[in-house]
């Protein structure tokens, strides 16, 4: 185990202090002590950094043709969060009603939100219309037609970017790759649809085609894949200008930028990948002669993943013998998949740190697993750790701000753990811990009644 936070890796305020690791100058123990665990800790410093280093990067990469950064809100969205993200400049993607009301109840301004969703209900459409939102992102062509239909009946004309999907297959795993053909996502180009949804969509009065978008996948870490997105998506920008003499004046190329998880990953720096983006959007622009349209992006990951840390508490160790007769150390933290699934749904690795004290026990190869009843509840698959770690000590595990309490469920009954938001040596929970009074909430006893015609037998 590295005794160093490595500062790529954890937030800014992470320090190793007297051998303990601090967040917000406050320090593991006394924030397991006052909130418990398990417990995600926000690093505020650390996300109003972030937030506002990628709004600035794309104003710098794009200059006068700055779009908007849209935060994805699905990384993680709480009503503090919202403001936080509207005090930074960016704009909000969200893609669900509920998403849509956590930016109302945020008060967030309707102008800089942007709805996505390949399958958005009629009522989800309604709200966000009736909301106002800036723009609808339409996946389908029958959602060309619901929008066209929803809009019109509101008196609305609203404005709409279509989402392609380019036919870039980003290098990143399976389940979060986006944009090659075979996915449920868009309008391909190869195809044909896209321009089949640009025809549809222009025969609308309600809808106003502002542009077109993309989002090829997550966690991706080379610029060649944006560069080939935003170039096939530039070429259906310059066929719709011969067609029709006009240009589209957005492009949305979305999100995906990579953190690090672990040591080796090296994300690049919004600066660098934003302005090496830019450089192939203008060379692309200036082949077809077309305008440099307003490019916005979408980030998620790349603002909140690094700027929370896990805190667990040990319960349990055991060592198992395996096939070969070598053994392996077990690590039973009080979390697991319930509030880290990435591991079990993608693979996905983490590094992992002793937090409360340091060590110079020897290491040795531990697996360090949650308190669920499945084998796959594996949070570290294989790590080097010290062989001292007993019940009671803390382990934190860095960049589990997306994606984390984001997707975290109630699997085995399991109260999701709060978001202890720390600063300067202060802390407060912006989501507080479920209690089993809010899992038994939502049990009720009804009276059987009938529905429908059915006659009892
Ligand atoms: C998930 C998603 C994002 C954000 O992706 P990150 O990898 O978190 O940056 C942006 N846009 C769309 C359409 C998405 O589905």
């Amino acid at each position: 185990m590295s005794q160093d936070l490595n500062p790529v890796i954890w937030p800014m305020s992470a320090r190793r202090v007297n051998g303990e690791i601090t967040i917000g100058y406050i320090s593991v123990s006394d924030l397991a002590d006052e909130f418990e665990t398990p417990a995600f800790i926000l690093d505020e410093l650390d996300f109003k950094a972030r937030a506002s280093l990628w709004a600035k990067a794309l104003q710098e990469a794009f200059g006068t043709n700055a779009g908007t950064a849209y935060y994805a809100a699905k990384s993680f969205i709480s009503t503090q969060v919202a403001r936080w993200i509207e005090q930074a400049g960016l704009g909000l993607d969200v893609c669900t009603d509920g998403e849509l009301a956590v930016a109302i109840a945020a008060n967030f301004p309707a102008k800089k939100i942007e709805l996505h969703g390949n399958n958005k209900s009629e009522s989800e459409i309604a709200a966000a219309i009736d909301y106002g939102v800036g723009v609808i992102v339409i996946d389908s062509l029958q959602e060309i037609d619901r929008v066209a239909r929803i809009a019109h009946e509101k008196s609305v004309t609203q404005g709409v970017l279509l989402r392609l999907n380019p036919g870039v297959d980003a290098d990143t795993h399976e389940a979060i790759s986006t944009g090659h053909e075979d996915v449920k996502f868009g309008f391909s180009i190869a195809s044909g649809a896209a321009w089949d949804a640009i025809l549809s969509v222009k025969k609308h009065d309600s809808l106003e085609l502002r542009g077109l978008h993309a989002h090829i996948g997550s966690q991706i870490f080379t610029p060649d894949s944006f560069e080939l997105s935003a170039s096939r998506l530039i070429s259906v920008l310059a066929k719709y200008r011969d067609e029709f003499g006009a240009e589209l004046a957005e492009l949305d190329l979305g999100g995906g930028y990579a953190i690090a998880y672990i040591e080796g990953d090296k994300p690049i720096p919004a600066q660098e990948i934003l302005s090496v983006i830019a450089t192939r959007v203008k060379s692309e622009c200036e082949k077809v002669r077309l305008k440099i349209p307003r490019i916005s992006i979408e980030p998620g990951r790349v603002i909140v993943g690094p700027s929370m840390v896990t805190i667990y508490r040990v319960g349990t160790t055991k060592e198992v013998t395996l096939e070969d007769g070598s053994t392996r150390w077990y690590v039973s933290v009080d979390g697991g998949m319930s509030d880290n699934i990435r591991p079990a749904l993608y693979e996905a690795q983490y590094s992992i740190s002793l937090a409360n004290r340091s060590s110079s026990a020897p290491l040795r190869k531990s697996r360090v697993v949650g308190k669920h009843c499945e084998t796959g509840d594996i949070i570290i698959r294989d790590v080097q750790l010290p062989s001292d770690i007993t019940p009671g000590d803390l382990l934190a595990v860095p960049a589990t701000g997306a994606y984390g309490r984001s997707m975290a469920s109630n699997y085995n009954h399991m109260a999701r753990p709060p978001v202890i938001c720390v600063l300067n040596g202060r802390a407060r929970s912006i989501i507080r811990r479920e209690t089993h009074r809010d899992l038994l909430a939502l049990e009720i006893e009804e009276e059987p009644r009938q529905i429908g015609k059915g006659e009892a037998k």
